[in-house]
């Protein structure tokens, strides 16, 4: 970004022609339950409407997709919260390219009831396709490819942001560039994402061709990562984190690429870009939270290891069995009870991974708290100022919040801390401001960035303020 221009940009403000939509003020939550916070709630259908509500009032705001962050990053309690869901159009998409331009609320699951069909894919994809676009750039998503393919970001050539002035810059590695790596996994904090161009996956098919590996503790998992790691794009772990000593970290490892017609049985090879849709089970009501104690928890977790270790080595997956296991539960957030949960996700240097795991995995089990899910995953290169991912291993977690919780992963923080690692702000509901700056090195440069393209901070969210992302 040449400094230049961000000055010039936040000067004065544009002309506004609509007016802003009336807000409807509501208690929310992100997909974790935790915490809840009371906000006005403003849903623009157009980007007239959207400058209105920006510039319109000087109190703060902050964007919402489809609220699957885990904690208060879509939250902005007593403030305002601007909904993108409603500016969703597909704009343009170039077959040869594979570049497809759409507004930040499209989602990725209609990104796959659209071009699936099609032979296309989204090249990063969290575990959820309830996502939209905008908040998975403001998050800068990872998923089981980042090892190969890195996150969201290293596929989106540009895109146009609203700043505080209400007015749209395009940004790209080459246009604004410093604001394009300030707002891919900035939070929503620069600003709102309007429209971006990605780059699609070509596919032949989809179903993936891949294998379930058992592993009978961390270092075997490890080892199935490393050793499958240029043989397949895709690769993650489900961790039973309620065994100990010589099983401590036994995983089921699930790597995959999407298959070419070639390696399709007869019957799905006639038909490749089809699957049937499944009926998928609703939690319909918040469940008590004695319903996950720690002995459901560890039945849990066996019952998917002995599940799988009857499986055979190479298996044909549907992309969605594959890629969202979890889609296939509506609303299974409910499952930890009207207190909600906290997933904690960290990530280590390459070097710290294998101690930083044991010491975590030692600590849940001697906690006995479980965790009734645990996912790691395997990183490689990243770039944005505040992005998550690092080169390394990253575990997912996830607590029902109890009595103890908050202290119990303060205590988590301090071991990925000493070992350079750091946790993830899209999961996060409580991590301290001292921990946040600490585990970002990329803080000072986001902060500059932030300033210049927001002088009075109009965009803030509970996170951010928890954090002291932007000082006093
Ligand atoms: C089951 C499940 C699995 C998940 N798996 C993964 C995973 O594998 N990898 C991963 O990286 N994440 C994962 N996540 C987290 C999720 O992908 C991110 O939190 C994502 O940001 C959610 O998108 P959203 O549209 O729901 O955004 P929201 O939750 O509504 O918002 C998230 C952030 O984006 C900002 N934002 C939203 N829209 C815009 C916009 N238009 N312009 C600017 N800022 C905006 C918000 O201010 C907020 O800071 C998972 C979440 C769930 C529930």
């Amino acid at each position: 970004m040449g400094a230049g221009t961000t000055d010039s940009m936040t000067q004065g403000e544009p002309r506004v022609s609509a007016a802003a939509p009336n807000p409807r003020r509501a208690v929310l939550s992100g997909w974790g339950r935790y915490p809840l916070a009371e906000s006005d709630i403003y849903r623009p259908d157009r980007i007239a409407e959207l400058q209105a509500v920006v510039t319109g009032n000087t109190s703060s705001l902050i964007a919402r997709g489809l609220g699957r962050a885990y904690g208060d990053a879509a939250l902005n309690d007593q403030n305002r919260i601007v909904d993108l869901t409603r500016l969703n159009r597909m704009l343009s998409f170039d077959p040869s390219s594979g570049l497809l331009r759409c507004e930040a609320g499209v989602t990725i699951a209609e990104l796959i009831d659209v071009f699936l069909p099609r032979g296309f894919f989204p090249p990063v994809t969290p575990g959820t396709r309830f996502v939209t676009l905008g908040g998975s750039l403001a998050a800068d998503v990872h998923g089981k490819n980042h090892h190969r393919d890195s996150s969201l970001a290293a596929h989106v050539t540009n895109f146009d942001l609203m700043i505080a002035s209400g007015y749209v810059l395009r940004c790209s590695r080459e246009e604004n560039p410093e604001l394009f790596w300030a707002t891919v996994g900035g939070m929503g904090l620069t600003g709102v994402i309007l429209e971006l161009e990605l780059r699609m996956r070509r596919v032949e098919s989809a179903y993936l061709e891949g294998e379930l590996i058992r592993a009978g503790n961390i270092d075997a998992a490890i080892e199935a990562f490393e050793r499958t790691d240029s043989q397949y794009g895709y690769s993650v772990a489900w961790i039973d984190c309620n065994t100990g000593k010589s099983a401590l970290g036994r995983s089921i490892l699930n790597v995959g690429n999407f298959a070419t017609l070639d390696q399709l049985p007869r019957n799905l090879a006639q038909d490749p870009l089809t699957t049937t849709p499944r009926l998928s089970p609703i939690v319909p009501f918040d469940l008590p939270g004695f319903t996950l104690n720690s002995l459901s928890i560890k039945a849990f977790n066996a019952l998917i290891y002995t599940f799988n270790r009857e499986k055979s080595a190479h298996t044909i997956f549907d992309w969605d069995r594959f890629f969202y296991p979890l889609d296939s539960i509506r609303n299974w957030n409910r499952i930890y009870g009207k207190r909600g949960f906290v997933q904690y996700q960290c990530v280590w240097p390459p070097q710290e991974s294998r101690a930083g795991l044991v010491e975590v995995l030692e600590a849940i089990s001697r906690s006995r708290r479980g965790s009734f899910l645990a996912v790691l995953k395997k990183f490689g290169a990243q770039d944005g100022l505040l992005s998550f991912p690092m080169p390394g291993y990253t575990l997912a977690l996830d607590f029902p919040v109890t009595d103890g919780l908050l202290e119990f992963l303060d205590s988590l923080d301090a071991m990925v801390l000493k070992r350079g690692g750091r946790v993830y702000l899209a999961k996060d509901a409580r991590m301290s401001a001292e921990t946040f700056a600490a585990m970002y090195p990329g803080l000072g440069k986001w902060r500059e960035v932030k300033a210049a393209a927001d002088p009075n901070n109009r965009f803030s969210s509970s996170l951010s303020r928890r954090l002291t992302m932007v000082p006093a």
